[in-house]
């Protein structure tokens, strides 16, 4: 399905007629069933136009063709001046957004093994997008880029060190460009340097993560050295016991692939309750479903989990804030992971949390009572918009942020 928006009734004419410094950004964010792109004025940080086809049908180049095709007919006062891909694993190579060139694309295919599910598919739209616009320049930014700070305590593994260097084994952690986008909105919004915060992000999509943003700084996050680690997902575990592996293996006679497949799609909240739509979940559990009422408790525990260790390691926190499909609409999410957390300062406006909408034009909210010492807040996740101004900063752009 291919859905346009015209946004274009929020673009504002330059100052005084004359030339406006108008940097257009198209953003390219493939997954593996769904595209999304939108064209971004990154100085007014506002979208121009946004296309998305959501049931790619496996014909991942064939939907950014068609994609393209619209904002190929754009005037040239319109059309996009730079190109920035999402692509998920940047390994240890891509701490920063990178200009695209075949070089660069080489050693991101390099990549390939340590992302089997997202990365493919993002160099094959990259490689349809400049050969559809081969006059401008290609970016790509990296979910594993913004935890390039962890501490070394909190990226490896306690495993043997050459086991560890022969196997590249190490943790990098992901959605850091909804981390990052998260702890520069509730600066902004505080009117605070985000250098002076303690921010705790959960990151509650299909997939999911918490980050300890300490001084703007990535020292910690859930995820490892693949998405599979940390909080109890749509499709995905999270943590579980090693030990649970080795005996699915010798005693359930599972081969890798076999394991791959319960981890990354069979478990979760879809194999505690049979559905990942949490929605769907909410509803069977208030209707007394057993399995629902488990798979809400487990996936809550869980984030309690990672946010108190979070507040440990810090030495508190001044902000603990919610984005992605979760934590942006389920109030109950939220309320329940911010129950029992008055010991660390934090007070629930339940009111508050209950009432709370985001859109476009309110992209931030907060729901803690007055007096609470730490600021809750759901932010609405828009990957787009942030990876347009990182691109905009890195060719110099003086962009909004
Ligand atoms: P993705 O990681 O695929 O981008 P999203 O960030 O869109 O995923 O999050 C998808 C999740 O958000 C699904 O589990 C969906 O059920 C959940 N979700 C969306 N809307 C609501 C809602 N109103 N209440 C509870 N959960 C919701």
């Amino acid at each position: 399905m291919l859905t346009s928006v015209d946004l274009n009734a929020v673009y504002k004419p330059g100052p005084e007629g004359g030339i406006f410094p108008v940097m257009r950004v198209l953003a390219l964010n493939c997954g593996s069933s769904s595209v999304k792109s939108a064209l971004i004025d990154t100085v007014q940080g506002r979208r121009m136009q946004e296309i998305h086809v959501d049931e790619v049908g496996g014909d991942l180049p064939a939907a950014v063709d068609k994609l393209l095709a619209s904002y190929r007919k754009l005037a040239s006062s319109q059309a996009p001046e730079a190109v920035v891909h999402r692509v998920v694993h940047g390994g240890e190579t891509f701490r920063d957004p990178t200009r695209l060139d075949d070089s660069v694309l080489a050693q991101i295919e390099q990549l390939n093994h340590l992302a089997p599910l997202h990365n493919p598919p993002a160099l094959a739209a990259i490689n349809r997008a400049r050969a559809d616009l081969p006059d401008v320049p290609h970016f790509a930014v990296f979910d594993t880029a913004f935890h390039a700070t962890l501490p070394d305590y909190a990226r490896e593994y306690a495993l043997p060190s050459d086991i560890r260097q022969r196997f590249g084994i190490r943790r990098f952690g992901f959605h850091g460009i909804n981390h990052a986008h998260v702890a520069h909105s509730v600066a902004a919004y505080l009117r605070a340097d985000v250098q002076t915060l303690r921010i705790i992000s959960c990151h509650l999509g299909n997939g999911a993560s918490v980050t300890a943003i300490d001084g703007g700084r990535s020292v910690d996050t859930s995820m490892g050295m693949t998405p599979l680690e940390g909080l109890v997902m749509g499709t995905r575990a999270g943590d579980v016991d090693p030990g649970v592996l080795l005996q699915l293996r010798r005693e359930g006679h599972l081969d890798a692939d076999q394991l791959d497949d319960l981890l990354n799609k069979r478990s979760g909240l879809k194999g505690l309750a049979g559905t990942n739509d949490v929605r769907e979940i909410e509803r069977r559990a208030n209707a007394g479903d057993e399995g629902c009422i488990l798979a809400i408790a487990m996936y809550v525990h869980r984030i309690r989990k990672y946010i108190g260790a979070y507040a440990a390691e810090m030495g508190g926190a001044d902000v603990i804030a919610f984005t992605a499909g979760v934590g942006e609409h389920s109030a109950l999410i939220r309320r329940r992971c911010s129950e029992r957390l008055e010991f660390m300062g934090v007070a629930l406006d339940v009111a508050s949390n209950d009432a709370l909408k985001l859109s476009s034009d309110h992209p931030l909210a907060a729901f803690n009572a007055a007096g609470s010492r730490v600021h809750l807040f759901a932010v609405r996740a828009d990957e787009e918009l942030s990876m347009a101004l990182a691109t905009a900063s890195a060719l110099g752009v003086n962009a909004k942020s």
